[in-house]
C-alpha cells in the first residue's frame, strides 16, 4: 500500500512535469502572438506617423524652396497645390515671427487654435506642435519648419487619426486603444475601438526615432490573437488530454507491473524467496524415513509462506520453472548435503516439470549440480507427473533411461489422474509410482477403489517397482496400505513439508548413528530400511 502511494505520487510529479512542458510553452507560444501583434501595431503606427511627418517635411521644404513665406494670392495658391498633392497634410500655414498664423491654405480666415505643447524632433529644422482647434474640438498634429529669425515659418498639420491604427489585425475596427503622445506626455491623438475592455491587456509602446511622438498600443488578447479563446480552450483541453495520458500511464504501468505476478515471481527467484520444504518419506512396515519430497514454497519477505499452487503453474508456462528447479536443486545441496550425505541409503524427490525434460536438459542440470555434491545421484528421484499428456513417449524414454543410468531413479507422480494410460506410463521404464492421494482418500469410504490400488500393487510386483501412496492422513489409509504390500508412504500422518531446519532434526533425531559420523553402504531402494531413521507414528 505504501509502495502504491510512492508510485502514484511519483506519477503525478512526472504527469505534472511533463505537462507543464507543453502547457508552457503553448501559454507562452499564444502569448508571443499577442505580443508580437501589438507591437507590430504600434510599430506601423510609429511607421505611418513618422512617413507622414516626412512627407510634410517634404513639401515644406519644397514651399520654402519656392520662396513661399507669405499670404500674398500666388503663395496661397502654393500652398493649396501643394495640399493637393500631399493627401495626409490637412491644413497648410504661415506663421508669423510672433508664433501666431497668418494664413492657411485656405487664406487669411481660419479656425481659431492653441497650442497645446511644442517638441524638438531628431532634425534641427522642424518642430511638432500639437495644436488644438478650438471650435471645431479637434487636434493636429503640425509640423513646423524653422525659418531664420523674424521671418516667417511654414507649417503643416496632420490629423491624429490619420496617424493611428483604425482597423484590426483581422480586419474589422480596431479592437483596443492606439495613444499617440509627445515625449512629455501630451496626447496627440488617441483611438479607442470596440472591445477594448477585458483585464487580459497586451500592451505594445514604440518610438519614433526620427521625430519623436511615441504610440502606445493597448489590446485585449482574445482581440489579438484571432480565435484567441477558441485556441486557448483547445490548448487546454489538449494539454489537459495529454496530462491525463501521461497521469495514467505513470499511474497504470507501475500499478500493472506490480500487479503482472510474473514480474513478481521473477523478482522473488531472483531474490532466492523460493525455498525448499522437506515431505518425509516414510517406511510404515519400519517406521523409518527414506527420505524427502521437495516440495517448493515462497517465503515472502514480510513472512508469509504461499504454497505452489500459486506460481507453479505459471512457472511451467513460461518455462521459469527450469530456473526455480535449479535453484531448488542447488539450495537442497547446500542444506541437506551434510545430512544426507552421511546417509546415502536416504534419497531426496524433486518434482520435475515436463518442459525439463525437453532436448534433455535435466541431465546437464542434474550432472552440473550434482556433481561434487554431498548427495549422490542414487540419492536422487526425479518425479515426473502423469497428469499432463506425454506426447513423446520415446524421447521420455530415453531422457529417463539416461537419468537411470547416471545412477538417479525417476518416480512418476499422480498416477491414474492423467490421461496418458497405464499401458503408456509402464513403457516409460521409471522406478516407483506415486499413487495418487486421491486413491487414499477413497480408502475406508463408499467409493474405495481397491481395484486400482490393487492393479498398482500387482503392476509394480511384475515390473520390480517401487511404490508410494500420497497423502496418507490416518491411521486406518496406513494400516489398509500395508495390508496390501505398499510400505513407503508420505503423508500428514506422519509430517507436512517441513521446513529445511525442522527436517534435518527430524532426520538426526530419528538416525542418531549417522551423526556420530557411520557412513551407510551404497544407495538403497525406498521400500529398503538400512541407512533410513524411523518415526515413531508408524
Ligand atoms: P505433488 O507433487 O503431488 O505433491 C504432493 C502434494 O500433496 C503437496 O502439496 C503436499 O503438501 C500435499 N500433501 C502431502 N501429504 C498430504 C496429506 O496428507 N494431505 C493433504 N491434503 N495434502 C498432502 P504442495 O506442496 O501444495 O504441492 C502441490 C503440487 O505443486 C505438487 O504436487 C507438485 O505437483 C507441485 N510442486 C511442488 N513443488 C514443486 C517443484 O519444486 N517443482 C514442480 N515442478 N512442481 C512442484
Ligand atoms: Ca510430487
Ligand atoms: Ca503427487
Amino acid at each position: 500500500m505504501r509502495r502504491f502511494q510512492k508510485y502514484k505520487l511519483v506519477a503525478a510529479v512526472l504527469g505534472v512535469l511533463a505537462t507543464s512542458g507543453p502547457v508552457l510553452w503553448f501559454v507562452t507560444w499564444l502569448q508571443k502572438q499577442g505580443e508580437a501583434e501589438v507591437s507590430i501595431t504600434a510599430n506601423w503606427s510609429v511607421g505611418i506617423a513618422d512617413l507622414y511627418i516626412g512627407q510634410a517635411l517634404v513639401a515644406l521644404n519644397d514651399l520654402a524652396a519656392r520662396g513661399v513665406d507669405s499670404c500674398k494670392p500666388a503663395h496661397l495658391d502654393a500652398l493649396r497645390q501643394s495640399l493637393f498633392v500631399s493627401p495626409p497634410i490637412k491644413e497648410l500655414a504661415v506663421i508669423g515671427p510672433n508664433g501666431q498664423v497668418q494664413c492657411t491654405d485656405v487664406g487669411t480666415t481660419f479656425p481659431r487654435r492653441e497650442i497645446v505643447a511644442s517638441a524638438a524632433t531628431s532634425n534641427p529644422d522642424i518642430m511638432l506642435d500639437v495644436v488644438n482647434l478650438v471650435d471645431r474640438g479637434e487636434r493636429m498634429l503640425r509640423v513646423r519648419r524653422l525659418a531664420a529669425k523674424g521671418k516667417p515659418a511654414l507649417a503643416a498639420s496632420l490629423s491624429p487619426s490619420l496617424l493611428l491604427p483604425q482597423i484590426g489585425p483581422e480586419g474589422g475596427p480596431f479592437p483596443g486603444t492606439a495613444r499617440m503622445t509627445l515625449a512629455d506626455g501630451t496626447v496627440i491623438g488617441t483611438v479607442t475601438g470596440a472591445d477594448s475592455g477585458g483585464d487580459d491587456q497586451i500592451v505594445g509602446r514604440q518610438r519614433s526615432e526620427r521625430f519623436g511622438p511615441i504610440v502606445t498600443v493597448t489590446m485585449a488578447r482574445h482581440g489579438v490573437v484571432a480565435n484567441y479563446d477558441d485556441l486557448r480552450r483547445i490548448g487546454m483541453v489538449v494539454t489537459g488530454l495529454i496530462a491525463f495520458v501521461i497521469l495514467m500511464c505513470a499511474v497504470i504501468v507501475p500499478l500493472r507491473q506490480r500487479q503482472n505476478p510474473m514480474h513478481e515471481i521473477e523478482r522473488a527467484l531472483a531474490a532466492d524467496e523460493f525455498v525448499p520444504y522437506y515431505q518425509p518419506i516414510v517406511d510404515i512396515t519400519s517406521g523409518a524415513v527414506l527420505g524427502a519430497e521437495v516440495l517448493v514454497r515462497w517465503r515472502k519477505p514480510d513472512g508469509t509462506v504461499v504454497g505452489p499452487g500459486a506460481f507453479i503453474p505459471l512457472m511451467e508456462s513460461t518455462g521459469l520453472i527450469i530456473d526455480l528447479t535449479r535453484s531448488l536443486m542447488r539450495r537442497v545441496c547446500e542444506e541437506a548435503g551434510p545430512t544426507l550425505g552421511r546417509r546415502p541409503g536416504m534419497y531426496v524427490a524433486f518434482n520435475i516439470a515436463p518442459r525439463h525434460f525437453e532436448n534433455s536438459i535435466i541431465l546437464n542440470d542434474v550432472g552440473s549440480i550434482f556433481e561434487g555434491s554431498r548427495i549422490r545421484l542414487s540419492q536422487l528421484v526425479l518425479e515426473v507427473t502423469e497428469r499432463y499428456q506425454i506426447d513423446d513417449l520415446a524421447a521420455t524414454r530415453r531422457v529417463i533411461a539416461a537419468l537411470q543410468a547416471l545412477g538417479c531413479r525417476v518416480a512418476m507422480d499422480d498416477v491414474g489422474t492423467g490421461h496418458n494410460g497405464l499401458s503408456h506410463i509402464l513403457k516409460l521404464g521409471v522406478d516407483i509410482i506415486k499413487i495418487d492421494k486421491m486413491f487414499v482418500d477413497a480408502i475406508g469410504t463408499e467409493r474405495h477403489s481397491q481395484t486400482i490400488v490393487a492393479t498398482l500393487v500387482d503392476l509394480a510386483r511384475n515390473l520390480r517397482m517401487q511404490i508410494v501412496a500420497e497423502g496418507v492422513e490416518n491411521f486406518e489409509q496406513v494400516v489398509y496400505l500395508r495390508e496390501h504390500g505398499i510400505s513407503s508412504v508420505q503423508g500428514f500422518v506422519f509430517a507436512p513439508p517441513l521446513p529445511g531446519s525442522a527436517f534435518l532434526q527430524l532426520v538426526a533425531a530419528v538416525d542418531p548413528m549417522a551423526l556420530e559420523g557411520t557412513e551407510r553402504a551404497a544407495a538403497t531402494p525406498p521400500q529398503a530400511h538400512s541407512g533410513a531413521g524411523r518415526v515413531a507414528a508408524a
